[in-house]
């Protein structure tokens, strides 16, 4: 049995796990991204964490094959670095490889956290039996991991799969990065969260806005429908492009369950162009709760 070091740095949190190579989470933990504290002195924590979850297990450290990472982008996998991730303005051009390699006598593996997700959900996931699919995940933001010939696609700098910023409506209001009406702009959990917040006058968390449209909410109905059918259009996009087996979609929305998938998978059997592609199934990601920190065992387990 061998074991891989998985760390998925996130915004608010990072988990770090041990994984066997069948996928199992031995041993996690997981400690606040503190936005006051270097990223110096945050990768530290990260490693002592590790190391005292691998005491704790008794796993002799010859038997860890690496350590894999799963980060926000944009980064660059060439250099080990972050660049300009805008979850974490404190790690901005972070040389995370580099430090992480200080603090491990063990080979260290970079990759875009949802491109990370991507691999697992092919490792031990709802894409096992696929050679061609993509991953997306809808939760914070939009992301997506793209696996295509049996292989993982990277792009040149590990950010390959950005597709949270497709313009889907340019006459919404303005991203992050910018340009007006973003995918993420208008689909996200956050994007639910904040236009059902607008619609009702008080704050509104995402959950509650699909919860109310379940309930016959008229208001929340018409909001939901449209997020569905932003979805449904950035998947017929991305079926157009790359012609996939399947789409797995993951992330925080993709809790919203049966709705969600069936309004998503008809807007697709009207929409995508060929007709192959409109038979496109479009299922739920199948690791939930350690997906970050499978993902990232996986590019240590993994052949990718
Ligand atoms: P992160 O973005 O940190 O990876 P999540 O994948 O949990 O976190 O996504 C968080 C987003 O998903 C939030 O916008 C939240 O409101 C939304 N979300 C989480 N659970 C649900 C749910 N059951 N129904 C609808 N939206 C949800
Ligand atoms: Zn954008």
């Amino acid at each position: 049995m061998k074991y891989a070091i998985g760390i998925d740095i996130g915004g608010t949190k990072s988990a770090i796990g041990l994984i066997t190579d069948t996928g199992e989470v031995v041993a996690k933990t997981s400690i606040p991204t503190d936005p006051a504290v270097s990223p110096y002195v945050m990768v530290e924590r990260i490693a002592a964490s590790a190391m005292s979850l691998i005491s704790e297990s008794q796993i002799d450290t010859s038997l860890i094959s690496g350590v894999g990472i799963g980060a926000p982008g944009p980064l660059d996998t060439r250099s080990g670095r972050l660049t300009v991730p805008p979850n974490l303005p404190s790690w901005h051009d972070f040389p995370l490889v580099q430090e992480m390699s200080r603090l491990f006598p063990f080979p260290v593996k970079l990759e875009n956290d949802a491109t990370a997700a991507c691999l697992a959900e092919k490792w031990l996931g709802a894409a096992q039996d696929a050679d061609h699919f993509v991953f997306i995940t809808i939760s914070t933001g939009i992301g997506a991991g793209l696996y295509m010939h049996g292989k993982l696609i990277t792009g040149a700098s590990g950010n390959a799969g950005d597709v949270g910023h497709f313009v889907i409506d340019p006459a919404a209001g303005e991203c992050v990065c910018g340009q007006r009406g973003c995918w993420e702009y208008i689909a996200s959990g956050t994007a639910v969260a904040r236009q059902a917040s607008e619609k009702l006058g008080r704050e509104v968390s995402s959950k509650e806005a699909f919860d109310l449209a379940a309930a016959g909410d008229l208001q929340m109905k018409e909001l939901v429908d449209q997020v569905f059918r932003y979805i449904g259009i950035g998947c017929v996009t991305l079926i157009n492009t790359l012609d996939p087996q399947k789409i797995v979609i993951g992330g925080g929305v993709s809790q919203v369950g049966e709705p969600l998938f069936q309004a998503v998978q008809s807007y697709v059997s009207a929409h995508a162009l060929n007709p192959i592609g409109r038979k496109t199934p479009i299922v739920p990601a199948a690791l939930l709760q350690d997906a970050g920190l499978i993902g990232a065992a996986a590019l240590v387990h993994t052949e990718y």
